[in-house]
Order: structure tokens, then sequence, then C-alpha cells
């Protein structure tokens, strides 16, 4: 049951603001941000007894956080000291947020917030943008990175291209973490040709993604052992199918595909030279056709010294 407007006997119809309510009334007016990055409530106090009041500020609470391990994809300024730093983390997907004073040379942040960079934050949310709170740094791997142009741009294409195959709607992408942190790790540890590392990366990244190439059966009809191949049909074709523009890769070259894509590498780092750079060559294609915008970096990588030693 309601309650009645005129019922005398009803607390709710004996109070009145001001007078019997000492509090009187607040009126919201909404939140702000203070200059810690926490929420303000903002009222305005009325009252009929007291003088007016006026404003009201009061933080109610830190905004969420939450911690996470992230790897740096890439950075921007923000203003005079700030930089816009996007991450691919391990449970929140792709995230962007602002990591304060980063740029003053007493940051607290040092340099941990590089690109490359492998870091376990803790993040507050933001209405708007994130804010960093605290970095602390796993592992760098842009200091290998800065030194050697072949590593440096392997390394940016990796980057590039998880942020492409990623979202910031905090969709969890922790295959594609760990693909990355794998392939930065594998190609600054030298233990494999970087062209080759790079290539597997793209191909098993794309996979995730979901645009796995067919590298055994044609994909019209479904016949194993398809010669051509056909960046824009996702894969091999067979004679009777093959696309215009189609390619007939040597079949050591689909073998190579196949072996970057499960990551067989003995068999890989023995290809010779040139699989190797048809290899390459398929897979620039084959990323540049999937990915909406052509790769900045792709162009940039020297493939011309790629498994010397092989060839
Ligand atoms: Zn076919």
């Amino acid at each position: 049951m309601g309650i009645a407007a005129n019922d005398p006997l009803s607390y709710h119809n004996q109070r009145k603001p001001g007078r019997d309510d000492p509090q009187g009334s607040l009126e919201f007016l909404g939140f702000q941000r203070n200059h810690l990055g926490f929420r303000v409530l903002v009222l305005v106090c009325h009252t009929l007894t007291l003088p007016d009041c006026g404003e009201i500020r009061a933080t109610i609470c830190p905004m969420p956080s939450y911690r996470t391990e992230a790897i740096v994809l890439r950075t921007h300024k923000l203003g005079e000291a700030d930089r816009i730093v996007t991450m691919l983390t391990k449970d929140r997907g792709k995230i962007r947020a602002v990591a304060k004073g980063v740029r003053r040379t007493k940051s607290r942040f040092g340099a941990r917030l590089e690109p490359f960079s492998r870091v376990d934050v803790l993040v507050h949310e933001g209405r708007n943008l994130d804010i960093i709170q605290q970095a602390e740094l796993v592992v760098s791997y842009g200091q290998d990175m800065a030194i050697d142009y072949t590593l440096w741009t392997a390394g940016q294409t990796m980057v590039e291209t998880a942020d492409r195959l990623t979202s910031e709607e905090s969709v969890a992408s922790e295959s594609q973490y760990v693909l990355l942190a794998a392939a930065l790790r594998t190609l600054t540890n030298g233990e494999h040709d970087s062209t080759l590392v790079l290539d597997s990366y793209l191909l098993r990244s794309l996979s995730l993604a979901g645009y796995s190439p067919s590298l055994d059966a044609c994909v019209v009809c479904g016949t194993f052992d398809a010669a051509f191949f056909n960046v824009g049909a996702g894969g091999s074709m067979c004679a009777d199918h093959r696309a215009p523009g189609s390619i007939a890769p040597k079949p050591e070259t689909f073998d190579l595909l196949k072996a970057l894509l499960v990551g067989d590498w003995v068999f890989a780092d023995n290809a010779s030279l040139t699989c190797q750079k048809e290899v390459s060559g398929i897979v620039a294609a084959y990323v540049q056709w999937h990915l909406e915008r052509a790769l900045r970096s792709l162009p940039l990588v020297d493939r011309s010294m790629t498994g010397l030693s092989n060839g």
C-alpha cells in the first residue's frame, strides 16, 4: 500500500524541509574528477533555517581499479607531460590509459611504459580514459630492438598487427597476448631467423583472429594437395577452381607455411632461402589482405638477409 498524500499521521507528511529536517534537501549536481582522478560528488544544500550551505564536494571513493599484465603496443603524447599508452593486456583485451607525468625527467614510471615493454600495471577505470597508477617492468624488449633495425622492424610489425587484430571493448584475448609475448621473446633471443619468427607470428595471430589459411585442401572443393594459393580466397586452390591472381608456390613453400603455423622449427630453420622468401611474400600479401588498412611497418622489414646461412 502506498503513502496517502493527505494522511496527517503519516511521518512523511509531517516533515517540513529545513524545519523538521535539519539536513534540508540536497540537490545532486553530478560527478566530477579531481586531480588524482578520483570521482567527486557535487551537491548543493538547500535549507530554510540555516544559511545556504552552497555547493558541497565530497570525494566518494576511488574509481574501481584493476591490475593486469600487459605489453605496450604504442604511445602518444598527451598535453605537456602525459602520454596515452595503448597496451594489449592478458585478460582485458586492448586498453588505452593515461600515464601522467611520464614525459618528465623524474617520472615515477621511468622508461617502463615504452613500446615492447611487458609490464604489470595497476589501472584506475575512468569514464573516458583509464589512468595508470603503477607500472612494474616484467621484461623490456625495447633495448634489444633499438640497436638492431631488423629486429625493430619485425617487432614493430608484430605490435602493429596485434593492435589491429584486437579490440578495445574489453574482449579478452589471452591467446593473442601469449602469442605476442612469446614472439617478442623469441625474436630478441636470436634463436631463429627474425623473418621466420615474424612470418610465424603473422600466420598464427591471423589464425587466432579467424583468418587461418587453408594450406592442405582446396578452399572450394576440399581436394588435398591443391597446388595453387590465392590470398583473397583464403588459401590453397586446385587447378579446377583456381581464381585469377592465384600463384603456384613450390610444394616446399606449402610445407614451410604449415611448419610456421604449427611451430615446427626444425623444419623451418632448415628451409631453403628461396622457399623462405616465397613464404615471406605470401604471408605479407595475406596479412595485408586481411587487415583493413595496410601495415605501416611491414614494408620496412628487410627480407633480403632472410636465411642467408641456409641459402
Ligand atoms: Zn578445388
